[in-house]
């Protein structure tokens, strides 16, 4: 049987240097489930999913994946562990081809294979295999970023905000895609500005403030919560 939680952070502090972003934050992530971190510009969303994945040490604290504590793993080998992590900005190779991307990406060798997979996650990726990523549309290039969630059926996910910068339309692709790789099995974390949105896909969401988690729960209570709008500055 998979374990009860996916992902599971306890009493983290993390920052750089000096600088302490995150202080005793938890975090959990049940199996296959979608969870949406919100908060304001510098909460320290970024800071958490870098941490999560290995990027930055925490200064204290415990990261699981699964069973598995990975708090002293390196990047690549929290992938191992079944992570699979999308950054702001997308973390792809623009002077290389989209082929080139997809190989690197994936742990398979297979490449003919992860290509199929690829265009089946988004068909427009196939017409697109010898073009340089740099040079595709910000959603393509979204896309790409996106592919891995498909071709390596990851048990965790992060996802940090794919929708920068894309037209809404694009946006929904991306945000249906997400959903449909969470049906597949993977559970996903999400930090992304289209909070609405983000709520309606999630099944709990937390709300990180200067670093710190000040609310969690279940989304539809938070949409109507006060203190969501008191933070993120809507009221
Ligand atoms: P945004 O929504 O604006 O992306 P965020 O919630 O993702 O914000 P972080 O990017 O995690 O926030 O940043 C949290 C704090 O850490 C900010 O005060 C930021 O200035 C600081 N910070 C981020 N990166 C670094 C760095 N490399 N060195 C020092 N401080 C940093």
């Amino acid at each position: 049987a998979p374990a009860p939680t996916a992902l599971d952070v306890k009493g983290i502090w993390s920052g750089y240097g000096q600088i302490t972003v995150l202080r005793d934050v938890d975090l959990s992530v049940p199996t296959g489930a979608f969870v949406a971190v919100l908060g304001p510009n510098g909460a320290g969303k970024t800071t958490l999913l870098k941490t999560i994945a290995g990027l930055i040490q925490p200064s204290q604290g415990t990261i699981s994946l699964g069973e598995k504590d990975v708090t002293k793993l390196r990047p690549h080998a929290r992938r191992r562990e079944n992570l699979c992590y999308i950054p702001e900005g997308r973390g792809i190779f623009r002077s290389m081809t989209v082929r080139e991307n997809l190989r690197l990406q994936s742990t398979s060798s297979d490449i003919g294979e992860v290509v199929d997979l690829a265009t089946e996650a988004f068909p427009v990726l196939g017409k697109r295999l010898r073009q340089t990523a740099g040079t595709l549309s910000g959603g393509e290039q979204q896309m790409l970023a996106m592919a891995q969630a498909y071709i390596e059926r990851p048990a965790m996910l992060l996802v940090d905000e794919a929708s920068l910068g894309l037209a809404p339309r694009i946006v929904d692709t991306i945000f249906e895609f997400l959903v449909s790789v969470n049906k597949r099995g993977t559970a996903v974390l999400l930090v992304d500005q289209f909070i609405e949105q983000a709520l309606s896909m999630a099944t709990c969401a937390y709300l990180l403030s200067r670093g710190e988690i000040v609310r969690s729960g279940d989304p539809s209570e938070l949409a109507g919560d006060d203190v969501l709008g008191h933070y993120l500055g809507h009221t």
